[in-house]
This record gives structure tokens, sequence and C-alpha cells, in this order.
């Protein structure tokens, strides 16, 4: 099961380990707040997330965290 990285306004950075299939967390589990998810790019750089507006992208190895469509190759869309 993978691991995804998130960003909480008051707890910071945390990882929550999640099917693939499963939605993105929008609130922390610790605390309740609105949480982002950080999307880790195949280069492994982290990308930080657009708001959870990034769902066209959910794949084993999303390619970017861009709430408009993505051009590059690994990602299909
Ligand atoms: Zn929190």
């Amino acid at each position: 099961m993978p691991t995804y990285l998130y960003d909480c306004e008051e707890c910071g950075e945390f990882e929550a380990e999640q099917s693939i299939s499963a939605a993105a967390l929008s609130h922390c589990p610790t605390c309740g707040r609105d949480v982002r998810r950080v999307i880790a790019g195949a280069t492994g750089a982290i990308v930080r997330g657009g708001g959870g507006s990034a769902r066209h992208c959910e794949r084993e190895t999303p390619c970017c965290g861009r709430a408009t469509r993505c051009d590059k190759p690994p990602c299909g869309h």
C-alpha cells in the first residue's frame, strides 16, 4: 500500500497509508483542519498539490499536481 504525504496547516507534513483507489484525505486525522496532499513526482521531487483539484492524475505514479491537464507521457491525460 503506498504512502502519501499530506501537509496540514496545524501539524505540518505527515504520511498516510492509503490504497491507490482511496480518495485523498481532505481533513487532518489529528486536528481536523484542511490538509493538502503533497504529490511526489516521478523524479522524486516534491510538488505541491493544487488544493485537491489534481484528482484527474491519481495513478500509481502521479506525474503532476497541477489543476490543469498534464501533457507529460507518464500521465496519459
Ligand atoms: Zn493537523
